[in-house]
């Protein structure tokens, strides 16, 4: 019998292994993942003031490169902001997080068919009784959410010659816009390593890899890279939330969730690993780890999380439903000129008052009369 079944060896999870594995090693711990490997194959990415100063204590043994600064491009604009980011690999996530778990704690190749409160079922017929299970199988899709999508294709390209980048673009938006807002994320990750994203804030999730990878070559070509190999591919179709209803989102959940199967993501970027670190840490700090305090737990941080990111949702629908897609750009390129700390309260997810104001006051790049529709329309009835 274990105390803690942590089904879905992802980010979520793996965080919370990690911490509970350094806090209450006594603890009779499994995580259970369906794929050979944790992680599957992710770059995660964030900036060093997403999370507080002990989490980022903690995260550092999975950070794999790590740089001072980023930059964004616009037509006619380019800037540089001095907030570190760094990443996280999903090789290092499986290495740190098998070396620090003993090795009966971790079942790869393990598929579950079922879950309950007190057990896992495994797709080979075994059960895996368990006091109680946190539920962190990555997305599902919910009619509770109304959301948008970030996709993209990531290829991570070993060029001829060196990319002469030494810090990340985290957009490129000088791209020809197609599919809504269209931007190229670059993290330099060697002197002629590069990760190259090609990237939509698109309203549909459809993804076509074939032309975005060709788009990503003709970008290569427009910056002079020459390609040697394409090392690594992974893709992506995040959700943006435009409105909902997370109690009716976690309505008849009998397990605790975890990262995105909680609806624990960044509504304006679909990032999750601020996320998953502050509710690794709860639940590591939590008194009682029974199925009905876990569940409680996870249900009411979600449900906070939610209520307090209203702002970015209304923001999202001023994006998606009253600019013009072709001119989505020009609301991120305004946005950018903003101070270097409003901008990285945004991405914490700890927007003020004040800011919320600073990003909605002046001329919005779009229409007024579309925007005051979305806004009502969305702050009334479509968000809860
Ligand atoms: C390509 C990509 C890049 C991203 N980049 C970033 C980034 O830079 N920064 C950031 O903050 N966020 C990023 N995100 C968003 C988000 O952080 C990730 O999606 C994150 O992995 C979500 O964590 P999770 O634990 O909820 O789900 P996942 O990491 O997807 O984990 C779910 C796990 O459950 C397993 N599983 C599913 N079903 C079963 C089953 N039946 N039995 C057993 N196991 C099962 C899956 O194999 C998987 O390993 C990215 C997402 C993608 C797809």
């Amino acid at each position: 019998m274990h105390d803690l079944i942590l089904l879905g060896g992802g980010l979520a999870n793996s965080l919370i292994a990690l911490r509970l594995r350094a806090l209450r090693p006594q603890l009779r711990l499994l995580l259970v993942e369906g794929g050979p490997v944790l992680g599957a194959r992710h770059t995660w990415s964030f900036f060093d003031t997403d999370v507080s100063p002990e989490q980022r204590g903690w995260l550092e043994p999975l950070i794999v490169h790590r740089w001072p600064g980023y930059s964004v491009r616009f037509p006619g604009k380019e800037r540089r902001l001095g907030t570190p980011y760094q990443s996280v690999t999903s090789e290092r996530l499986h290495q740190v997080v098998t070396a620090a778990l003993p090795p009966d704690a971790v079942r790869l190749n393990a598929e579950a068919v079922r879950s309950a409160p007190d057990r896992v079922v495994l797709r080979s017929g075994e059960t895996l009784p368990a006091r109680a299970v946190i539920d962190g199988r990555g997305p599902e899709p919910s009619p509770a959410l109304v959301l948008a999508w970030q996709k993209f294709v990531g290829r991570k390209l070993r060029l001829a010659q060196p990319h002469r980048l030494s810090e990340p673009v985290i957009m490129d938006a000088t791209v020809p816009q197609i599919d809504g807002y269209r931007f190229v994320y670059l993290l330099p990750l060697d002197e002629r390593r590069v990760l190259v994203e090609d990237t939509y804030y698109a309203d549909g999730p459809a993804l076509d890899a074939a032309v975005l990878r060709a788009r990503i070559d003709a970008y290569a070509l427009s910056r002079g890279w020459r390609v040697e190999a394409v090392e690594q591919e992974e893709e992506g179709v995040l959700p943006i939330a435009l409105g909902g209803d997370m109690a009716r989102f976690w309505a008849g959940a009998t397990t605790a969730r975890s990262g995105l199967r909680a609806g624990l993501f960044h509504p304006t970027t679909g990032y999750s690993l601020p996320d998953a670190a502050a509710m690794a840490e709860r639940i590591a700090a939590a008194s009682d780890l029974s199925t009905d305090a876990l569940l409680a737990l996870t249900r009411e941080h979600a449900l906070a999380a939610w209520r307090a990111r209203r702002f970015y949702r209304l923001l999202n629908r001023l994006l998606f439903r009253a600019a013009d897609p072709q001119l989505r750009w020009r609301v991120l390129e305004r946005f950018y000129r903003l101070p270097q700390p409003l901008v990285e309260r945004f991405y914490a997810g700890r927007t003020t008052a004040r800011d919320a104001a600073r990003i909605l006051v002046g001329k919005p790049p779009v229409p007024v009369r579309r925007a005051l529709a979305y806004l009502w329309e969305g702050s009334v009835k479509a968000d809860g």
